[in-house]
């Protein structure tokens, strides 16, 4: 058997070497306290679990969904993005909903990537932007996301020769990894920057509403001519604890939303109908939730970053994201910090450079901690000594 030459491209997982010591670790029995997985703790509210095991029984449910999903939970997603962004959208025509939204991410690179295009992705990011474009048969052009720039990428150095072959670029805010934030401001330049170089922009935005201290990010839909240039990739993962459910939306330009959903319509069958009425629950149901659990994670934030700065990582509180993107201590790259942690603290986290080369220097540590965990986590970090700094003076 001869697999395709675009599975063979596909690099290893990044995280073998550190998973594969986690498991070693606990095969010995000595547990490990884990930071390192963005997967909410919390469970989906009960509420959209009721509407779940209502739908369950109902024989219609049963049978195939329709590819585009139904029309309520269009409806329901354009009704939310009034609510919340005051942002009108056309239900038929400017929504499409996905099996989660990381597959759209995957799929909309085989609408807009030929052989040879260019998409730019930024650098750190989460890796479906660049693997999709690959897939494709594209080559992603990095953009390094650097503290000094607030951790957006600087469109003005893009070169003429290499925004010639552009056709998509990736953003995301509320950001994973680094937690970083952009405003309206940002979403305008990028309108522009799309216009004049005929780009299409694919916002990937699932953090919007986990945020804290009053923050409230903005969409990129917000921004003018939005609609005219870009989509946007929601999720209901983050917001609503339902990693596990797997649906999302994706919403905006008309043609590209048409482009993908022809494309879904020819591989996949849909969200399971009981599903797809959870999201339709969630987004025109009691928005508590998303306020409490937001509360959750900002005292783990505040509980994390206290600790972190006193064994000497350096941080910037994130405004919103699960994630604290914090800068390893002296004498350390972020391998050889996660490597330590792991094997004198029994704590992981996720090394930067997992996300790209620009993530150097940092790790990411997830608030999606249980809190029995949290706790037993943060007395083993508190009890961490840097032993490098005092030897290896730079
Ligand atoms: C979690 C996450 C997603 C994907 O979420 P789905 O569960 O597939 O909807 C997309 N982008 C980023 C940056 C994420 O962190």
């Amino acid at each position: 058997m001869r697999p395709a030459k675009r599975i063979a491209a596909l690099k290893p997982y990044l995280f073998v070497e550190i998973n594969k010591k986690i498991a070693e670790k606990k095969a010995r029995g000595e547990e490990v306290i884990s930071f390192a997985i963005g997967d909410p703790d919390i469970p989906t509210p009960p509420h959209v679990i009721d509407r779940l095991c209502d739908a369950a029984k109902d024989p219609a449910n049963h049978r195939y969904p329709e590819s585009e999903g139904l029309p309520e939970l269009h409806d329901a997603i354009a009704a939310w993005y009034k609510k919340r962004f005051d942002v009108d959208l056309d239900p038929a025509n400017e929504v499409l909903p996905l099996i989660g939204s990381k597959e759209g991410i995957g799929h909309i690179a085989f609408c807009f990537i030929d052989n040879g295009d260019i998409a730019l992705v930024p650098d750190p990011a989460y890796p479906v932007y660049a693997i999709g474009t690959q897939l494709a048969g594209g080559s992603p052009y990095y953009l390094p996301l650097k503290a000094e720039n607030d951790f957006l990428p600087d469109l003005k150095s893009i070169k003429a020769f290499i925004l010639k072959n552009t056709k998509v670029l990736w953003i995301s805010y509320p950001n994973n990894p680094t937690g970083a934030v952009a405003g309206l401001d940002f979403f305008q330049e990028v309108v522009e920057f799309a216009k004049q170089n005929d780009i299409l922009v694919c916002h990937d935005g699932p953090y919007s509403e986990v945020a804290f201290d009053d923050y409230q990010p903005a969409s990129f839909m917000q921004a003018e001519g939005a609609r005219d240039v870009g989509v946007e990739f929601h999720s209901l993962s983050k917001s609503y604890n339902m990693t596990g459910w797997r649906i999302g939306m994706v919403v905006g330009n008309a043609d590209a939303i048409k482009a993908l959903r022809t494309l879904k319509s020819n591989l996949d069958s849909g969200i399971p109908q009981a599903i797809q009425y959870m999201a339709i629950e969630a987004l025109n149901g009691p928005q508590d939730c998303v306020a409490e659990h937001n509360a959750v994670y900002q005292r783990r934030r505040d509980l994390i970053i206290e600790v972190l700065e006193r064994i000497g990582l350096e941080v910037t509180p994130p405004k919103a994201s699960l994630y604290i993107w914090a800068k390893v201590p002296r004498g350390y790259n972020s391998v050889e910090f996660t490597t330590d942690l792991l094997d004198q603290a029994g704590v992981a986290v996720t090394p930067g450079v997992g996300y790209g080369p620009s993530g150097e220097g940092y790790v990411r540590i997830s608030l999606t901690i249980p809190d029995a965990s949290l706790v037993k986590g943060l007395s083993r970090l508190s009890g961490w000594r840097n032993t490098r700094h005092l030897t290896m003076k730079k």
